[in-house]
């Protein structure tokens, strides 16, 4: 029996008809940008992720770009990021025209290390944008504790965190402004790509709506140089759906989550562990092993999913040569590189399919 990495042909299954009856009456406003659905959603979001004030926008991607805009971070500014992301956390730092700075990881949690973000502060840093990674947030305490003593924007890179929680603190409402992201494999997986930025600060989400459209404040007259960072309103369809079942997919993952533990706890991998206070929604399951391209050959001979996120450092991305950092120069992230891969994750992974991935496993081991 094999098993996917991936289902979410399931989850969206079971909201189909209802998402259809939705995207019906979208169609029958014609307000298919913007408008009355995605009002709906931002407000059903800013509510679930406990802020103020929720921008739907045309993806996570856009969502860190339109922060950076929105602060105003650009040429001659340095911004703290983990050299072990997706690469929109940098590729959007260096898109406003500002340096990426990368800064190494904690080995146990794989996110952004506190000590080292306080060791790379210049005159020139202007933001820290932490990722929290595979569903865990970064140590959000002592970051707005260093962010708050030198006067540094936080932008949270919650794109892989929707429902987690850092002392009880939802993802992306401790920071300046929290980026989601929609994309399908994400906790809440659109039908396309969307995402939303959140914020606590009325002016910023504001400033945020016109940066949606353009940088306008009134019809053609534009404050700023913005972009078209717009939701459609088929999107915000799905999404309002999809968001009442947040809860149930959390718990799907999460219970999926405590049977690997217990299914993995003889093996010689070191699975992945919440940090003190860290409430983990579990967007991957990713273990570790110094023999991980060898599992991963088992893995694959045995039709077990599995998917290495991710294989090179930002800091070694041959787009950033240009900066000048060398192979060894972030020990931490790049041996995470070599060492993790991700299991089969999904809310509604079967105990049954997890036996056979630990089967699996245990056979490597043997
Ligand atoms: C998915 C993701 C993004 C980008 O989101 P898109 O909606 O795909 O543009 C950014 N950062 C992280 C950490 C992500 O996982």
């Amino acid at each position: 029996m094999g098993v996917p990495m991936l289902d979410i042909a399931t989850e969206n299954q079971a909201v189909a008809e209802a998402v259809r009856q939705r995207i019906d009456a979208v169609i029958e406003t014609n307000q298919f940008i913007l408008g009355k659905t995605v009002a709906e959603l931002e407000l059903a979001l800013a509510k679930r992720c406990g802020v103020d004030n929720a921008v739907g926008v045309s993806s996570g991607t856009d969502a860190l770009l339109m922060a950076l805009m929105a602060l105003e971070v650009g040429p001659g500014d340095e911004v703290i990021v983990p050299p072990f992301t997706f690469f929109a956390t940098a590729g959007a730092v260096h898109r406003v025209g500002a340096t990426p700075v990368f800064v190494d990881i904690d080995p146990v949690t794989f996110n952004i290390d506190p000590a080292a973000i306080e060791a790379a502060i210049t005159d020139k840093t202007k933001a820290i944008i932490p990722v929290h990674l595979y569903g865990q947030c970064a140590d959000m305490t002592a970051i707005m504790k260093i962010a708050e003593a030198r006067g540094l924007y936080v932008i949270e890179d919650a794109a892989q965190a929707i429902g987690a929680k850092d002392h009880d603190r939802p993802a992306g409402s401790i920071g300046h402004v929290g980026c989601l992201s929609f994309y399908p494999t994400k906790n809440l997986g659109g039908f396309g790509d969307s995402g939303a930025v959140l914020t606590q600060d009325a002016e910023l989400a504001q400033k945020m709506r016109h940066i949606r459209l353009h940088g306008q404040t009134d019809e053609y007259r534009h404050q700023y140089v913005g972009g078209n960072f717009r939701i459609d309103g088929l999107q915000a369809a799905a999404l309002i759906v999809k968001l009442e079942h947040l809860d149930a997919y959390e718990a799907g993952r999460r219970a999926a989550a405590e049977r690997y533990q217990a299914l993995l706890s003889e093996v010689p991998l070191t699975l992945p562990a919440a940090a003190e206070g860290q409430y983990h929604v579990y967007n991957q399951y990713t273990v570790r092993s110094e023999r991980r391209d060898e599992l991963c050959a088992h893995l694959k001979a045995n039709e077990i999913g599995h998917k290495v996120f991710y294989p090179l450092a930002l800091h070694l991305q041959p787009c950033f040569a240009y900066l000048g950092y060398q192979p060894g120069q972030l020990p931490v992230a790049e041996a995470a590189t070599a060492e993790v891969v991700s299991l089969p994750m999904f809310p509604t992974l079967s105990a049954e399919q997890q036996e056979r991935v630990a089967a699996v496993i245990d056979e490597f081991y043997q």
